[in-house]
């Protein structure tokens, strides 16, 4: 049941798939890590290691949300390569240029949505 699907969108961007790929793989790597890690601290309970392994777990937690975050965009992404529907910007439905695309690959907003978005930020404060 492995129905190929090429579509030209599908080709259209092989190597920012590539990219978001492999940091889709970093990220599962670094969070396999992080939870390694805190096997550890759990099978050498002690006690006067206990604030530091609490500011290590803190740490940890909020690398790992920002990371879920990154992948979470990264999941989305490679769906929208799927789908056909990737590069195309969620605001205006304009093509969001390839350059803007490579720099950053999980976004979904060209560079004057992306402006005007945060300016609407800047004003809601
Ligand atoms: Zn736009």
């Amino acid at each position: 049941m492995n129905k190929q699907k090429s579509s030209a969108q599908n080709a259209k961007y092989p190597d920012i798939r590539r990219d978001l790929e492999r940091q889709r793989a970093a990220i599962l790597n670094d969070v396999g890590e992080v939870l390694t890690h805190r096997d550890d601290l759990a099978a050498f309970p002690d006690v006067s290691d206990q604030a530091s392994a609490e500011v290590d777990q803190n740490f940890s937690m909020r690398i790992r949300d920002r990371e879920r975050k990154l992948l979470k965009k990264i999941n989305e992404a490679l769906d929208q390569m799927n789908a056909g529907t990737y590069g195309i910007c969620e605001r205006c439905s304009g093509d969001i240029p390839y350059k803007r695309l490579k720099a950053r690959p999980v976004t979904t907003l060209c560079i004057e949505c992306k402006t005007l978005q945060e300016q609407e930020e800047q004003a809601r404060g």
